[in-house]
């Protein structure tokens, strides 16, 4: 699909800023369909521990270790009561394990000491556990609950500053930005979508502008473009 460029006045105007976002959730859409987190889950409980081994591993790893784990912890009082050495060992191949363990028992009491082990549906009971950021939160609400969230992770950080969509560097600065410019019912798709896109195309090392689908509608890459 091809539209034509934007005008640096058009890009200002709030009717072109909402054409923008429409035009990058539609042609990413289409490069990324059924975009969602690739780690595997069937309860919130479930992707909150996933989501607290993914830190420095790969979602494919994280994927490998939670199928046994999970059928062997199914609760949050089933971690927060584990032997710590051995929830260490089993979850092991995610590296920083022991920080891990630590951590996945931390969150855990907390969950069943104030919440009879279930995972809050609300940002800021969420953003209340043990060791939980926004970003951690809303993956949580949007993947597990259907509840609309921005996760700005480092992929969505990086593509907001060079797409232009926001110039600041605080990842909560970053998502109240995002929140202000794409429409609620998209605050999920929109994220994984950039995220898929920065781990593809547009990597932290080196953006492969002359394969991007979304050139024209990036500061960076048209200001590339008119270089090249
Ligand atoms: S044009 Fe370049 S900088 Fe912009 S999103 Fe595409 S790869 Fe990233």
């Amino acid at each position: 699909m091809r539209v034509l460029p934007l005008s640096k006045e058009e890009m200002m105007s709030e009717k072109a800023r909402e054409k923008r976002i429409r035009d990058i959730i539609k042609i990413l859409g289409k490069e990324y369909p059924g975009a969602r987190t690739a780690l595997e889950f069937s309860n919130p409980l479930e992707l909150l521990v996933a989501t607290v081994l993914s830190a420095q591993c790969t979602d494919e790893r994280v994927n490998k270790v939670t199928r046994s784990l999970f059928k062997k912890y199914r609760s949050a009082r089933d971690y927060a009561e584990a032997d710590l050495r051995q929830l260490e060992e089993d979850i092991r191949p995610t590296g920083f394990y022991r920080n891990k363990a630590k951590a996945i028992k931390g969150l855990c009491s907390d969950l069943s000491e104030r919440f009879h082990g279930e995972v809050p549906r609300d940002l800021d009971q969420l953003v209340s556990l043990k060791g939980i950021g926004r970003k951690t939160a809303n993956l949580v609400l949007g993947e597990a609950f259907g509840i609309p969230g921005i996760v700005v992770d480092t992929h969505v950080l990086r593509l907001s500053q060079r797409i232009g969509l926001s110039k600041n560097r605080d990842p909560v600065k970053v998502e109240f930005d995002l929140m202000e410019i794409v429409p609620k019912k998209h605050w999920t798709l929109f994220s994984n979508l950039l995220i898929l896109h920065g781990r593809n195309v547009c990597t932290a090392r080196k953006p492969m502008h002359d394969r991007c689908e979304i050139l024209r509608l990036c500061d960076e890459g048209v200001q590339w473009k008119k270089l090249s």
